[in-house]
């Protein structure tokens, strides 16, 4: 457990998200009094100074602090509590944590933001490294994904809408797994009642989205392929009906190999589908049954090739760096068979060990990856994308990451995907539908999103569709 203390503000998330940087997947708490027991941070922000405190078993160990002028913006003084408890626990743990004392999900936005403000890259730079202690190199990745991102934005109308279809079903789950996705033996009598409602739901989307431009439509999950060859058809036909996809970005992320068969490929390329993932993760037969794949590495090449075959030009593949008892060796293994497959995206995920993962129960049976190691295989990656004639054109990050690094997604020129970019950078709205979906509404107004939520539940959300398409009437009535 590591406890934080407040004095002089509120600031609660970003104390607690810097002491995340330095003390990963703990518990933390915040506390009234330095705790008898284990490790308290303090922070305080008061009278001209900003100062942070460590403690160790209730005894003051170091501290750091640096004056300011008030009065201070709220930006600032968040910028000051993170600052003064960077550099006390950089000095105690020897850690210089790449991303400094950005904490956020979307690092390009705020370069993204500073460019459309007329900022030089230059300014970027130096606004990213001297006052967010941002690593050179990752200020310049940074740089170059905003620029990307920023390629695609401007094509950006009023009325563009995007839609997420999330089929929430896995034939397993993967041990470091957190979203919405239930095990399709357990539920396989219900997925057709699940696609009436689904259905259902398409239906008032379908309508509502008569007056806008429909841009990109993104099945993801779960796995989606996890549907059986009658099912995936039926979707499509469904997706079909309701909206013109012949020009716009039409992405299903098949996933797992496992559930990937020809016949759905042809269907995929039948309905329009223009984008694919296949996600093998790792190239490393230990591994994946290690984090519970129920697939081979010959089938990942097999149904890699067979997509090829029907037609499908623009494939992406997902990979985690810092994968359970991974070393450096593996990472290199599995590009060096990527490299062989010849994707055109590549993303690349550094592990997160969220809560709701079999992971974080079993975190201490396994080895796992330090910072140092992952920073390498992060090195790795980088060079296999240049080798492969690939480009970082998005990019997030995740809490309890291990390493505290970042997501990158690599792709060849002009294979960017659009619908990855909308949902990072928030400039679109962007529906969703089936179980766990949340619709983003964009105002370019006001630059505001609010959201309309749907019910996790598979049950919950056949029993209730009625009032989720109500919820959407409701909430997406402002936007006409
Ligand atoms: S394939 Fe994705 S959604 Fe399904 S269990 Fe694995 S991590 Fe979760």
């Amino acid at each position: 457990m590591i406890s934080y203390q407040l004095k002089g503000h509120s600031l609660q998330n970003d104390v607690q998200t810097m002491v995340q940087v330095f003390y990963a997947n703990e518990h933390y708490a915040l506390v009234e009094d330095v705790a008898t027991e284990g490790i308290t941070v303090k922070s305080i922000l008061e009278n001209g100074t900003a100062e942070a405190v460590l403690f160790l078993d209730g005894t003051k160990q170091r501290a750091w602090s640096m004056e300011y002028l008030e009065p201070l913006t709220p930006k600032e003084s968040r910028r000051l509590v993170k600052r003064t408890i960077y550099e006390l626990l950089k000095a105690e743990l020897r850690i210089r944590p790449q991303w400094g004392l950005l904490t956020g999900v979307r690092p390009a936005k705020i370069v993204s933001t500073l460019l459309a403000d007329g900022a030089s890259d230059a300014e970027c730079f130096r606004y990213l490294t001297e006052d967010y202690l941002v690593m050179p190199n990752k200020a310049e990745l940074t740089i170059k994904v905003a620029k990307a991102e920023q390629r695609i934005l401007e094509g950006n109308s009023d009325g563009d809408l995007s839609l997420y279809i999330g089929i929430p079903f896995c034939p397993t789950r993967c041990i470091y797994c957190s979203f919405t996705a239930y095990p399709l033996k357990q539920y396989e009598k219900r997925v057709d009642e699940y696609l009436d409602a689904m259905c259902k739901e398409l239906d008032f989307i379908g309508d509502y989205a008569k007056d806008f431009q429909m841009k990109n439509i993104y099945i993801g999950g779960g796995t989606p392929t996890s549907l059986n060859e009658v099912q995936l058809e039926r979707l499509l036909k469904k997706i079909e009906e309701l909206f013109d996809t012949s020009d716009m970005e039409y992405t299903v992320e098949a996933g797992r190999p496992d559930t990937i068969t020809k016949e759905k490929l042809r269907l995929m390329k039948a309905y329009g589908v223009n984008r694919i993932s296949i996600n093998p993760q790792t190239m490393n037969e230990d591994t994946l049954k290690a984090i519970g794949r129920k697939h081979s590495v010959e089938d990942i090449k097999r149904v890699f090739h067979e997509a090829r075959e029907l037609g499908h030009e623009n494939i992406n593949m997902d990979l985690i760096l810092g994968l359970p008892d991974e070393t450096v060796e593996h990472v290199e293994r599995t590009f060096a068979e990527i490299m062989k497959l010849q994707p055109d995206n590549v993303t690349v995920h550094t592990l997160a060990v969220k809560r709701a993962s079999r992971l974080k129960e079993e975190f201490d049976q396994h080895q796992m990856t330090t910072a140092e190691i992952l920073d390498k295989m992060l090195v790795v990656a980088e060079d296999y994308a240049k080798k492969l004639h690939m480009e970082p054109y998005y990019m997030y990050r995740q809490k309890n990451m291990v390493g505290n690094f970042e997501n990158v997604g690599y792709c060849t020129v002009g294979k960017e995907g659009a619908y990855n970019i909308q949902i990072m950078e928030e400039k679109q709205t962007i529906l969703a539908v089936g179980c766990g979906g949340s619709t983003k509404t964009y105002d370019a107004k006001t630059d505001k999103l609010e959201r309309i939520f749907n019910v996790k539940g598979v049950e919950e959300y056949i029993a209730r569709i009625d009032e989720m398409i109500d919820r959407k009437r409701i909430g997406l009535g402002g936007l006409k």
